[in-house]
């Protein structure tokens, strides 16, 4: 198996290989950190927002889901604070001439340091038996040293983001002494803030007012819509909208692949309490959303909780989801309780009133609001990094497999006739057309039989429906699963229900 940096390259190249994921105009040498699904990528993304409209919006009476467009009246992004404070602080290196986040720097060095305990932990490990890895961070003396000059770079960094203290957020980066991975200088300019919206002009009208943004979030669309639900819907607190979509951030440290992006989807639902309550609804969501990341099988380690000590100016308590990426724990899913701010904002800046009447109360009120935010790309993204398998068989052979559940696999079945003749393709032909209403099906004829498998292991299927002489006799076929590779046969009638009762999403809510 390749290490995790060579594991990354591969999935990468897999992706395009096969079709997942290209890069954005790749004639043109491609637009950076913007990508394009393939025909099989846009197939597990359609699959996996499925399951999550079905999961938030179908399986739950109080929750409705909208399609908000991405044009919003500007004021919205000044009343949601994104025009004020939606930021990240850029420096550039004089000799370079290249642009980094202050932050990302910082983190960066900090990641060094990490590392370096890492190793210290790992040696320790291997030389005791009953090691207990808390106690030696705790007691280890290099270990301890390198933890407290993290915890001294975290807190001074927090303090100067908190005070908008762009010279101190520089110096920081001169007193540690940080250099230019390109030029290896530390010529650096003052820090800067810089914001992450993507402007455009609206209509032909010159003023200021004209000057429009693509969303950064999808929330916003939800916000504005809020007292439209709550009228036409009927709802009753408490209730939920949700809605996928574009979202579009001009990030400028893009890296990792699909992880961050300038033009993502966002799969988001904002859940409307009433205040009081929303620590116990906080808590219910994050339990909720954690289980439905486990309903997909993959080992439960892969996922931990990172709960926010730095709140943003809207919320009164956050956490994400991290997932155990190629590249270490990063956010997937963000969680957080909103309060009133959005609302209360909308209503000041609009001067139309966004409240619940309470009937039970008697009173009218600005809902409180938990959120639940993932990317789209970045569940993709989780979804292939975790089902990418390199594979040594028993006769010494090698295969990747995409152990994608399967009924979030691009193609659920494939149909392959054991020889192109004798009446086996019209036949394998004939099961296709019974099930390609219900499934997406391949048929593939060409080349050995074992070839097909592996062709259909790298792009996750997880059936292989084999028409064989036998079949013409019997009326039966073989179905060989991916991940086992085990065979069985069975009648072309029972193919349906086969298929049914193991690809459809209902196995994964566990219906
Ligand atoms: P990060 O800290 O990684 O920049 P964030 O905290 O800004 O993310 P949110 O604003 O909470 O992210 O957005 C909710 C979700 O949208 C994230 O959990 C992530 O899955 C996704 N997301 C955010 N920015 C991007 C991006 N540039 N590309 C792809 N997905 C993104």
């Amino acid at each position: 198996m390749a290490n995790t940096e060579d594991l990354f390259k591969n999935i990468i190249s897999h992706s395009k290989e096969y079709g997942f994921i290209f890069q954005s105009s790749e004639i043109y040498d491609g637009l950076s950190a913007v990508y394009d699904y393939g025909q099989l990528g846009a197939l597990l993304k359609n699959n996996i927002r499925e399951y999550w409209w079905k999961s938030m919006v179908q399986m739950h009476e109080n929750i409705v889901g909208i399609d908000a467009s991405i044009f919003m009246h500007p004021t919205t992004w000044k009343a949601s604070g994104h025009v004020d404070a939606f930021n990240d602080p850029l420096i550039d290196n004089k000799d370079s001439k290249k642009r980094y986040r202050a932050d990302v720097l910082i983190e960066d060095y900090i990641a060094k340091i990490e590392g370096k305990i890492n190793k210290e932990v790992e040696k320790a490990a291997k030389r005791f038996e009953n090691f207990d890895e808390t106690m030696f961070r705790g007691t280890n003396a290099r270990v301890v040293e390198y933890q407290k000059k993290i915890d001294e770079i975290n807190t001074r960094f927090k303090t100067a983001l908190e005070k908008n203290d762009l010279a101190d957020v520089k110096q920081i980066i001169i007193d540690l002494e940080i250099v230019c991975p390109i030029s290896g200088t530390r010529n650096w300019t003052d820090v800067r803030q810089f914001n992450l919206m993507f402007a455009t002009q609206l209509g032909s009208v010159s003023e200021e007012a004209s000057t429009i943004y693509l969303r950064p979030e999808t929330a916003q669309g939800i916000f504005v819509n809020f007292l439209n639900v709550y009228k036409t819907g009927r709802m009753k607190i408490p209730f939920g909208i949700a809605q996928t979509g574009k979202a579009f951030r001009n990030e400028i440290v893009a890296r990792q692949f699909i992880f961050r992006m300038r033009e993502f989807e966002q799969m988001e639902m904002q859940f409307f309490v009433k205040p009081g309550t929303e620590m116990q609804w906080y808590d219910h969501w994050k339990e909720t959303r954690m289980k439905w990341h486990q309903s997909l099988g993959f080992p439960q380690t892969q996922y931990r909780f990172h709960d926010h000590i730095k709140l943003a100016h809207y919320a009164n308590a956050a956490c994400d989801i991290e997932f155990n990426f190629p590249f270490g724990f990063k956010e997937l899913e963000g969680i957080h309780s909103r309060t009133d701010f959005d609302l209360k904002s909308h209503e000041q800046h609009s001067g139309k009133k966004l409240q619940y009447f309470d009937t039970e109360e008697n009173q009218s009120y600005v809902p409180y609001v938990i959120e639940t935010s993932i990317g789209l790309d970045r569940m993709f993204l989780a979804m292939l990094s975790q089902a990418y398998t390199e594979e040594k068989l028993e006769n010494g052979e090698e295969r990747v497999v995409l152990r994608i559940p399967p009924p979030l696999a691009p193609y659920k079945c494939a149909i392959l006739p054991h020889l192109n003749k004798d009446g086996l393709p019209e036949m394998a032909r004939k099961i296709i057309d019974n099930l390609k209403f219900d499934f997406y099906c391949q048929y593939d004829a060409k080349d050995s039989i074992g070839k097909r498998y592996r062709r259909q292991d790298a792009i996750g299927t997880p059936y292989c429906i084999t028409v064989d002489h036998q079949s013409l006799q019997d009326n039966t076929v073989t179905i060989r699963e991916r991940d086992s590779m085990k065979q069985q046969r069975v009648f072309v009638e029972s193919l349906s229900s086969f298929m049914d009762s193991n690809t459809n999403l209902k196995t994964l809510l566990k219906l």
